[in-house]
């Protein structure tokens, strides 16, 4: 069984490729992240991506350019949360090109992070699938997380430190100081 794996980076998909592999399926992968910001983010991301499907051997579509602007504007418009938005843009991506390339199923590395809206995620891949006649490939990679990100480490893959959007980034790094601030009062 054929299947296309929407990758959000390369530590994501350590584990998610070993286990599809483990089940005897054959994974593809799909950079697709209009919501990766800023640009040197998103091409840091990108380059060990590449990096990690050419020393795995995966075939890689490559889908989009940098999408700041279209991400922001889509944002500002949407009337459900910002996370919405995001997962519905990327599945959506993923499903149309599963679909056009014939890919037997779709699925996510997005579906490996105890820190995505894991419930929220699993329901807006199956209305994708559904929308556009392939098969959303749901599987719980979560218990693979820290492993995965310790292999990640050991291979010298560039590991992010926020979720993707300029907003997330804000989250970590703000964040982190206003904590600071409280604890020194
Ligand atoms: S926090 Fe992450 S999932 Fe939510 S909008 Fe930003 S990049 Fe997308």
């Amino acid at each position: 069984m054929n299947v296309l794996l929407h990758a959000c980076c390369a530590p994501c998909s350590v584990k998610c490729v070993e286990t599809l592999r483990r089940e005897g399926l054959v994974p593809s992968i799909l950079w697709f992240n209009p919501n990766i910001h800023p640009y040197t983010e998103y091409i840091s991301r990108r380059d060990s991506l590449l990096k990690y499907c050419s020393e795995e051997e995966l075939p890689l579509i490559y889908e989009g350019e940098y999408g700041l602007r279209t991400f922001l504007d889509g944002v500002s418009k949407t009337d459900t949360s910002r996370c919405e938005f995001c997962y519905c843009t990327r599945m959506a991506g993923a499903a149309s090109v599963a679909k056009s390339r014939g890919f037997d199923a779709f699925t996510t590395t997005l579906l490996i992070s105890p820190y995505q809206n894991h419930e929220l995620l699993m329901r807006i891949g199956h209305e994708q699938g559904e929308k556009y006649g392939v098969e959303f490939l749901y599987r719980d990679f979560r218990p693979f997380f820290r492993e995965g990100q310790a292999a990640a480490r050991a291979r010298g893959l560039y590991m992010q430190k926020y979720c993707g959007c300029i907003f997330s980034e804000e989250e970590r790094y703000l964040g982190k100081k206003k904590k600071k601030e409280a604890s020194a009062k």
